[in-house]
């Protein structure tokens, strides 16, 4: 039965159901049971395909002990993973199992070689049509005027726009990754009541507006960066009614793993187009996030390691009417971000958490754990707004450690770890940069030694 089921199912799907409305409805009406059998067709049909078109696949399937006849699910590939390394360390053409029509790079903090992806058409046009019935969900409607300042080189950001907000016919207008002040002065005659960009620029751009006047604003919906509580409520104050939503993705899937609930809290994925996992959960849900995606024919992944560590949300609390769809919680860092140090198992989450409410500061700052004396230095670098004062500002990281962070302020007095906090002017630290680097260890730098 479920041979027939998935061919009929995305027929029905690419031929009918073109609407975004009409997909978001039958999103929230399908049964788990219905997507649990779906998803386990189209797995078990991935994995045989990759195994006959793929040599990367064929070859670590041998090596593994792997029949691909015999795999169910994730956990039947034991202890296979893919990796961001393997994206690295093989040609592209091991991976493909047909040609490639559009060719991406992924961005990051990782240096060197970037890690290459392709797709068809076909298939950023099947992600577009899930990305419509994402915003749709948020609240897009046709008589929208979008502004997206997503930067084209190299990366999919402004593709999965482009194809996700075809389907809902609404006005786009494509500003591109330029200077902010020209942004804002050009996108003004459009009067956008939706913009979507990377968190970094569309606050550059909304600092702009502070000065110069902003507008009524229905939503923002960024992505490419996390995006803390306080720069989301300062986007919110400046664009009066925006809600702002972060997407959650990365370039091999599209950009697409996931869209923010409208109640914020945490990201819906869809199992009709991946299998998720968390790998190794701790003791409070958190571990990394490995996908398979469903849908691909030119470069599908099989249990991709995505680095980024996160947990399931509970959707207990989610009234939009995706409940059948998983929910993420906030991606709180990533597994090559994480440093360990005599302050903790740091991860950027740490400080967005510690500068939350400290409002003297700008979201931009960047840690850096060098060698210390005896133990680590923990050097913070922070930017602050308006004349503050630098003193209030370090008592108030130290109480905030003290109070969101006990061991870590515990480690703190005994002088486990040294805090130094420096202070730089305005927009200094992230330069001209795409992503500033939230989280450096320079203990291993031969300059530091
Ligand atoms: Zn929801």
């Amino acid at each position: 039965m479920s041979t027939l089921l998935e061919p009929t199912f995305d027929w029905l799907d690419r031929n009918l159901l073109r609407s975004p409305a009409a997909r978001l409805w039958i999103a929230r009406h399908l049964t788990p049971g219905f997507i649990s059998l779906l998803q386990a067709s189209k797995f078990r049909r991935l994995v045989r395909y990759a195994a006959r078109h793929s040599k990367f696949y064929r070859e670590a399937f041998r090596q593994h002990g792997i029949d691909p006849k015999r795999v169910r699910c994730h956990a039947d590939l034991g202890n296979f993973f893919t990796t961001p390394e393997d994206l690295k360390t093989h040609p592209i053409e091991d991976f493909l199992c047909a040609p490639g029509e559009c060719g991406f790079e992924t961005t990051g903090t990782s240096m060197g070689i970037n890690k290459r992806v392709y797709f068809s058409y076909q298939e950023m046009f099947d992600y577009g049509r899930d990305g419509a019935a994402g915003l749709y969900n948020l609240g897009m409607r046709r008589g929208d005027v979008v502004l997206d300042g997503f930067d084209y080189s190299f990366w999919n950001a402004p593709f999965t726009a482009y194809y996700s907000l075809m389907p809902l016919r609404c006005l786009h207008v494509i500003g591109g990754f330029i200077e902010p002040q020209e942004l804002y002065d050009r996108m003004k005659v459009y009067r956008p009541n939706v913009l979507l960009g990377v968190p970094t620029h569309m606050v550059r751009v909304t600092e702009v507006a502070e000065k110069n006047g902003a507008w009524p604003m229905k939503f923002m919906l960024l992505g490419g960066e996390n995006l803390s509580e306080r720069t989301r409520k300062y986007l919110e104050s400046v664009w009066r009614g925006a809600r702002v939503y972060l997407s959650y993705g990365q370039t091999e899937n599209f950009g697409i793993t996931g869209i923010e609930c409208p109640e914020k809290g945490g990201y819906h994925v869809s199992g009709l187009s991946l299998v998720s996992e968390i790998i190794e959960p701790d003791e409070n849900g958190y571990g990394e996030m490995a996908y398979s995606t469903l849908n691909r024919k030119v470069m599908p992944l099989i249990r991709y390691r995505s680095a980024d560590i996160t947990r399931w949300a509970d959707n207990g609390t989610c009234t939009c009417g995706l409940k059948v769809m998983p929910r993420l919680d906030k991606v709180v860092g990533r597994t090559d971000e994480l440093i360990n140090c005599s302050m903790g198992n740091i991860s950027p989450y740490w400080f967005e958490e510690i500068l939350r409410d400290i409002t003297a500061v700008s979201g931009d700052w960047q840690v850096i754990v060098r060698r210390g004396d005896r133990d680590d230095a923990i050097e913070m670098n922070l930017e602050p707004v308006n004349g503050a004062n630098p003193q209030a500002i370090r008592e108030q990281v130290l109480a905030n450690i003290q109070a969101r962070f006990p061991d870590c302020w515990r480690y703190y007095t005994k002088g486990f770890f040294a805090l130094d906090i420096k202070f730089h002017p305005r927009h200094s630290l992230a330069g001209d940069g795409r992503k500033l680097r939230r989280l450096i260890d320079a203990r291993r730098d031969a300059w530091n030694k």
